[in-house]
């Protein structure tokens, strides 16, 4: 699944390219949003602005119209020149969007919405999405605070609810435990304010460090380059992640994994670093 820096870093790119671009062409294999393009036509409008929300992109076209897109497992946006090849197969497009300088196309997206300011406010996923931990305004006491409004919690699936804390991802709820030395299946009430402070502040410096390196112009809009070691070599970029078995970087012992929470996402951690 794309982290919220992968949205975050889609978002911009996308804004960069589009952003007060008028609408030349609008394209779509998905009905409902083939419906609104005929009642309420998207060529000739302006995208005003695009941007992220915890997992979810939102488009902003003038005469108050949104597009809401959620990437979930298999969704990504393109950005081409006019005339470009795309990269994917054209079947896997589901919306395009033609301005004069630039094409978005995304391709796989299981979740696109038309919205209007006032049908985005009610809208339940989003209306639950907790504060960005990319957010500038990001407030680590209020965050604290829901958090420990949630004590029986494992660590490992409260840093994936997104209603108390929007945009990590599978891998960084591990990263993040592991670099605040917090077992990911000890419980919220178990850990102190220090602790729980530890693990915003390493989630925000680890989601920050991954949308500086400027996505550049032209295509993909993801990666799976995402570094939190700080080391240069490809091979160390991360401590614990898919690292089951080999040895930790900090103490040696065989890294662990166990599925968690009710979704049972992987998390893996360090039993020595980590302790219960
Ligand atoms: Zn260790």
């Amino acid at each position: 699944m794309p982290e919220g820096d992968t949205i975050f870093r889609a978002a911009r790119t996308l804004n960069r390219a589009l952003g007060g671009q008028v609408v030349t062409k609008f394209d779509t294999q998905l009905p409902k949003l083939a419906r609104v393009d005929y009642d309420t036509p998207i060529t000739g409008r302006t995208v005003e602005n695009v941007e992220a929300a915890g997992k979810w992109m939102r488009m902003y076209f003038s005469g108050d119209l949104i597009l809401v897109t959620h990437m979930l497992m298999s969704g990504s946006w393109h950005i081409y020149r006019p005339g470009e090849r795309w990269q994917r197969p054209r079947i896997q497009m589901r919306v395009a969007i033609y301005t004069e300088p630039f094409v978005a196309v995304a391709f796989q997206v299981p979740i696109a919405e038309f919205h209007t300011a006032s049908t985005l406010a009610r809208h339940a996923s989003v209306q639950r999405l907790g504060p960005d931990v990319l957010a500038d305004d990001f407030d680590p006491a209020a965050v604290i605070a829901q958090l420990r409004s949630r004590p029986d919690l494992e660590v490992g699936v409260a840093l994936l609810t997104q209603s108390l804390v929007a945009g990590l991802g599978n891998v960084f709820k591990s990263e993040v435990c592991f670099a605040s030395r917090v077992n990911p299946f000890r419980t919220v009430g178990t850990l102190s304010v220090e602790e729980l402070a530890a693990l915003l502040r390493h989630a925000r410096k680890f989601m920050q460090a991954n949308v500086t390196d400027s996505a550049g112009e032209g295509i993909v809009t993801y990666t799976g380059m995402r570094r939190t070691t700080g080391r240069s070599d490809p091979s160390e970029r991360l401590w614990v992640y898919k690292r089951r078995g080999e040895p930790c970087r900090v103490c040696g012992t065989a890294i662990l994994s166990r599925k968690q929470g009710l979704d049972a996402r992987t998390t893996f951690w360090c039993p020595e670093c980590q302790r219960l």
